[in-house]
């Protein structure tokens, strides 16, 4: 568990990744990186690192989910109600 979060991490500060990325990189669900996710989020903090996300949005009408405090996707989007979702990626710095 915590060699999988490392992992994560280091990816993350070299590359920006979405969440598929990151699964087919360590071959792990793209529903677990996202749990990861939200753990590394909060314990970055004390190392003063941040979790920088560039949000998911809508490819129909560029909806950006800016607000959205879940990592997990989106199912649709609330403004178009189209399931068009562009992933959301991620970066520590
Ligand atoms: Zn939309």
């Amino acid at each position: 568990m915590q060699t999988i979060r490392k992992q994560i991490i280091s990816l993350l500060k070299n590359h920006e990744m979405n969440a598929r990325g990151i699964s087919k990189a360590l071959g792990i669900q793209e529903k677990e990186v996202c749990d990861h996710l939200e753990h590394i989020r909060r314990s970055i903090k004390t190392q003063k690192k941040k979790l920088m996300i560039h949000p998911f949005h809508c490819l129909i009408c560029n909806y950006v989910f800016k607000d959205r405090k879940r990592l997990s996707r989106p199912g649709r989007c609330p403004q178009c109600k189209q399931g068009h979702i562009e992933a959301a990626t991620y970066k520590i710095v």
